[in-house]
């Protein structure tokens, strides 16, 4: 898979751990292959033991550019309770602070909270992972500083409102991803999803904003490194 990535021109990626034992995972696969890059978390629907303190001391590794996947997540059933989700999110921003790393956040019903701890945490940078809400949503992600994620998802024809948000976005916050094995483009839908098809949504978003798809790699590729400064 990763060969197939960078031969479609992806030429780095991030994978992110949901808990300890799938960031370890991560780390691994991001010290076996020069491009992939490493995020470690907890997922907030995750009913996995927290283990911040072994997350904290995975962080340090030279290959972990991220804290995430971390977040709110309302909706899925069986997920941790909500105060619980929104202590351990709390938790792990001031990790994120402390160890100068950008999170990467999931949100699934929980906009409001997930802006109101962005908010708490002065220093806290990163991205809305997967974004797939209204502009109002998006300009409140943006003015807390943080940077949008476009996946699969802004191919579904249905999805005006989230294709505005594309052709919104300002040029230095926009960043694409995958979010694999999940997220698929419309034309693939039914098969697991997979770095190289990042280029499903490359298309397509230099479409909407009436550019090449090299123009949008370039300016894409400049706003991850910016983001996640550990990626060399
Ligand atoms: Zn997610």
């Amino acid at each position: 898979m990763v060969e197939a990535a960078v031969g479609a021109g992806v030429t780095r990626m991030i994978t992110m751990g949901v808990d300890l034992e799938r960031s370890r995972a991560a780390v691994s696969l991001a010290r076996r292959f020069e491009p992939v890059w490493a995020g470690v978390g907890h997922q907030p629907s995750e009913a996995s033991a927290f283990e911040l303190e072994a997350l904290g001391e995975l962080a340090r590794d030279e290959r972990v550019v991220a804290i995430g996947e971390v977040g709110l997540d309302f909706e899925q059933p069986g997920s941790p309770p909500r105060e619980v989700q929104t202590e351990r999110l709390g938790r792990l921003f001031d990790l994120a602070v402390r160890l100068d790393l950008p999170v990467s956040i999931h949100n699934r019903g929980a906009a409001a909270q997930v802006a109101a701890a962005i908010a708490e945490h002065r220093g806290l940078r990163g991205v809305m992972h997967y974004f797939a809400l209204e502009w109002d949503w998006a300009e409140r992600f943006l003015n807390l500083g943080f940077y949008l994620s476009f996946a699969g998802l802004v191919t579904r024809p249905s999805r005006h409102a989230l294709r505005e948000v594309v052709k919104r976005c300002p040029p230095d916050r926009l960043l694409l991803e995958t979010d694999s094995p999940y997220g698929n483009a419309h034309k693939r839908m039914g098969v697991p999803n997979q770095p190289a098809f990042l280029l499903d949504t490359a298309d397509l978003v230099a479409e909407l904003r009436g550019m090449t798809v090299a123009e949008l790699a370039a300016q894409e590729s400049a706003n991850a490194l910016a983001l996640f400064r550990r990626i060399k």
